[in-house]
């Protein structure tokens, strides 16, 4: 059976490069009939910020990303948070240092600071605790069995390190990039428990994901130099046979590609990169801060998983809107990029339009309702024109208050005209027919919008006027403006009692 986890740590909002992890994990696991698990990774007390866990949760609520088992969920591996989980990792640590592959180090900060030193007086470029430096350090490889067992007795701190061996290759197979092969000289011996007790992430990431029995890992980039420690990890556990397979995602890359993309771009660049609007404070100051989401913003969800999923994947054909089911079906880790990703702000509105135009009338037309309350306009509006006047504005609507501001027009008359149409189009021939077709409006039998044309048509005609000399002017006289939907089809919803007032009102 095919398990995979979303494995966040709870340090603030999740960031799209999150929620697409997040995505292609759940695409994975529904493809192949597996188990999509939520663990929640708090083992960094120092890090963890209120009610980023519930925004988390929220937020692949809202994406439709359903979780099989996690911490509202349950399941056979419960709990699914790390820090419920503490006492369970000592074990492991005890285990490797038994089988020679980890080690007690007392060191203290000053004399790991010293070390630091000394390495970069020297001119060492890359100052580890690792296999040539922990021979001068506090450590149980170092000092006298029962000195040891003294400083243990005594309470004296200790983390536990792993012992990363000098000269070895250590290689796997990722579904992305292939084979990736490091050597163990660039691994530094990696602090697997911590003062405090708690293990540190690369301990409880391994010992969790081999209990879960998860079977893919699939993570960001900013993992991979990780992967390596891990391998060794899941070898001196004596895991390895069963060893997940690893898959590290490309970067998602600012909209001009000059870097990764950030949590501080969103606001500087003016688009969200969190899902739903996030309230925290800022880390210095204390201050409240407010960073913008997707939802708030007016995206809908299928949209914005849509424009995610494409961000580092795609089908190999044509086809660019993907319902989730849809997306399920198609996704392959095979066709997953190595290459980064560019987060494109153009694309993400144009998937939202698509998905909004493509709403049945109806149910737009209660987000149109909605919204125009919000922008304070309370006319009741009957269901049958809402739908009307949503099937007609959509065309120009990008989020849902788009609707209600193109819709306005349906509820206010015009309180200005607009300035170039009248310097250019109006004069006192044009307002003369446009007088005559008011006067003509009332009695039209046709208030359909080819009707009202043919009507229009009729009345020039006999003023011996081309339609073209008059629209513009028209469309200000009704609107007020000089753009807008269909001008027929304004009048007909507008109905012709309604219509020739306005005209008249523009013409006097
Ligand atoms: N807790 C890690 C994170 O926040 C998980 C990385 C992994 O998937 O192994 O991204």
């Amino acid at each position: 059976e095919v398990r995979v986890r979303f494995a966040p740590s709870p340090t603030g909002p999740l960031h799209i490069g999150g929620v697409r992890t997040a995505l292609y994990n759940y695409l994975l696991a529904r493809k192949l009939g597996g188990k999509m698990l939520l663990r929640i990774e708090d083992t960094d007390q120092n890090r963890f910020v209120p009610g980023a866990e519930q925004y988390i949760m929220d937020s692949l609520r809202w994406c439709g990303i359903e979780i099989d088992e996690g911490p509202e969920q349950g399941g056979p591996h419960a709990p699914y948070r790390q820090s419920e989980r503490k006492p369970m990792y000592m074990q492991y640590a005890m285990q490797l240092i038994e089988a020679g592959h980890a080690y007690y180090a007392f060191d203290t900060p000053e004399e790991l600071d010293a070390m630091r030193a000394r390495l970069t007086a020297a001119k060492v470029p890359n100052p580890q605790y690792n296999s040539i430096t922990r021979t001068q350090m506090r450590n149980s490889l170092t000092l006298p069995d029962e000195e040891v067992k003294q400083l243990l007795e005594s309470g004296a701190p200790y983390v536990i390190r792993l012992k990363v061996p000098r000269k070895e290759e250590v290689r796997f197979n990722d579904l992305i990039r292939g084979w990736v092969v490091v050597h163990s000289s660039s691994i530094d011996d990696k602090v697997l428990m911590k003062s405090d007790g708690m293990p540190t992430y690369h301990l409880a990431n391994i010992v969790d994901d081999h209990l879960m029995e998860i079977t893919h890992v699939i993570r960001g980039e900013e993992w991979l130099p990780s992967a390596p420690l891990h391998v060794l990890l899941y070898r001196y556990l004596g895991w390895e046979s069963t060893m997940p397979q690893f898959a590290h995602l490309p970067l998602l890359l600012k909209p001009d590609g000059t870097g990764k993309l950030s949590k501080r771009d969103g606001d500087r660049l003016g688009f969200p990169v969190f899902p739903l609007e996030f309230h925290g404070k800022d880390a210095e100051t204390g201050e409240p801060t407010v960073s913008s989401g997707y939802r708030e913003a007016g995206y809908l969800p299928e949209a914005f998983i849509n424009f995610l999923a494409f961000l580092g994947w795609n089908p190999g054909t044509t086809q660019e809107l993907f319902s989730m089911p849809e997306l399920i079906e198609a996704f392959t880790i095979e066709r997953v990029s190595k290459s980064p990703a560019r987060f494109d702000q153009n694309k993400v509105r144009w998937y939202n339009e698509q998905y909004l135009r493509a709403k049945p009338d109806s149910e737009l037309a209660q987000y149109l309702v909605a919204s125009l309350q919000e922008q304070g306009i309370t006319a009741e509006v009957p269901a049958d024109k809402a739908e009307q006047i949503a099937g007609l504005v959509k065309e120009r609507a990008t989020f849902p208050a788009d609707l209600a501001r193109e819709a306005r027009l349906f509820f206010e008359r015009p309180n200005g005209y607009d300035e170039q149409v009248i310097s250019k189009k109006w004069n006192a021939q044009v307002a003369g027919a446009l007088g005559e077709f008011a006067q003509a409006l009332p009695a039209a039998t046709d208030t359909t919008p080819d009707g009202i044309k043919a009507l229009l048509t009729q009345v020039l005609e006999r003023l011996g006027i081309k339609i073209g000399q008059v629209l513009q002017a028209l469309r200000v006289a009704v609107t007020g403006a000089a753009a807008g939907p269909d001008l027929m089809a304004i009048m007909s919803i507008l109905g012709t009692q309604e219509t020739a007032e306005r005209i008249e009102a523009a013409v006097a």
